[in-house]
């Protein structure tokens, strides 16, 4: 088992993490065990779960439809009021398990419901075991706009096994896939080599991939915790990822994307105007755009569409002034923040991403 110490709490690697979860159950006398899931982690995750930690067995459950459609104050106040109902009080421990709308959206019924309870995060998801099991972001989506409210709370602790990531459709597996490609690319050029070597799949060796991603992400997250500075490496990819899933879901004619295809792309748009403001490499370039291809789907987008995504840009919650905010790479591991950049370049990147077909390397 691997642990990654984030400050106050560790997140644990490996399938014995949950021996480490019985064993804080049995030495820590809680009221009540109160386990949130979605549907669809609870119907493939919870069975497991359930065996490996005797001491949940009695855990009162609680459980909605899967997907960010869930991530609101309504759900919250339902599970508030399952809360009361079950007389839980403080003395009580949530157990979230699922992806990133369970961890995210359980950690704030947990931080808020009488002040506080304490909870611990089981990520089933690659994007919730690489990318929310740190910086302790809770939240919930408010008058359409995501993660509107919300508060900063660490979890107890974060157990990772990736025998999950089995059950997780391909889709799901694909889109978190785009963080890690992400933490390769703002970090560390050994990593970037390991992750793009071959084509990742359900059989890969995620305990080490996630424990290098969380890595990664805990050491920005733990030397920038106001989101200042270099926490901003992280939204590499992310300026224009937001507001292409943003398109899609509200263009009548196209079909919603993921959100990890929609910073893919953004990341390959962020690497030509990487190449084309800093002489960013051609070759990562290249092998971005190859990778790309291996778990994204062409996905082309007219001269119209690129001039309503640009428009989406204006409401960027990192926009400056009004002035969106590129993160931009010199090199592997070398990003550039607060790059602000041409709307006549944006367009040619989208150009360049609509032209070119899986590269040769
Ligand atoms: P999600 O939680 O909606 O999960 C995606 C789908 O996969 C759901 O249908 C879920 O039921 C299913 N699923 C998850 N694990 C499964 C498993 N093991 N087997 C079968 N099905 C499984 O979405 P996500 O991609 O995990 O997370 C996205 C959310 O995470 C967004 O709301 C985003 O804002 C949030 N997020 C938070 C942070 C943070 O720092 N707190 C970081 C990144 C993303």
């Amino acid at each position: 088992m691997k642990e990654i110490f984030c400050g106050d709490y560790s997140v644990y690697i490996g399938n014995e993490a949950f021996d480490l979860l019985e064993k804080y159950i049995t030495q820590n006398d809680f009221s009540t065990l109160v386990l949130i899931a979605d549907q669809q982690t609870y119907t493939y995750c919870f069975d497991y779960f359930r065996n490996r930690v005797p001491a949940a067995q009695n855990c009162v459950i609680y459980t909605f439809p899967p997907g960010e459609k869930s991530k609101t104050l309504a759900t919250c106040t339902d599970i508030w009021n399952f809360l009361s109902e079950q007389k839980t009080d403080r003395d009580a421990l949530v157990i979230n398990l699922g992806g990133g709308v369970v961890t995210d959206l359980g950690g704030f019924v947990a931080a808020t419901y009488q002040r506080g309870i304490k909870y611990i995060n089981i990520p089933t998801s690659l994007l919730a075991k690489v990318d929310a099991s740190v910086g302790g972001k809770t939240g919930v989506d408010f008058n359409g706009l995501k993660n509107q409210i919300g508060v900063i709370k660490n979890p107890e602790m974060v157990l990772i096994d990736s025998q999950f990531l089995k059950t997780l459709p391909q889709a799901e597996l694909h889109s978190g896939i785009a963080e890690v490609l992400k933490h390769g690319l703002i970090s560390a050029s050994n990593y970037w080599s390991e992750v793009t070597a071959k084509k990742l799949g359900y059989d890969s060796d995620w305990d080490t991939i996630v424990y290098q991603s969380v890595v990664i992400k805990n050491a920005i997250v733990t030397q920038d915790s106001n989101e200042q500075n270099i926490r901003k490496h992280l939204n590499f990819g992310h300026t224009l990822g937001h507001a292409i899933e943003s398109y899609c879901m509200l263009a009548q004619n196209r079909t919603p994307i993921l959100r990890g295809h929609a910073v893919a792309i953004g990341m390959v748009l962020a690497c030509y105007l990487s190449g084309k403001y800093f002489g960013f490499s051609e070759k990562v370039q290249s092998e971005l755009l190859s990778v790309y291809y291996d778990y994204y789907p062409p996905t082309p987008f007219s001269a119209e569409e690129v001039q309503q995504i640009l428009e989406l840009m204006k409401y960027d919650k990192k926009n400056r002034k009004g002035v969106a905010q590129f993160v931009l790479l010199k090199d592997i591991g070398k990003p550039v923040l607060d790059c602000e950049v041409e709307e006549s370049a944006i367009k040619e990147a989208f150009a360049y991403f609509n032209e070119i077909k899986k590269p040769e390397l």
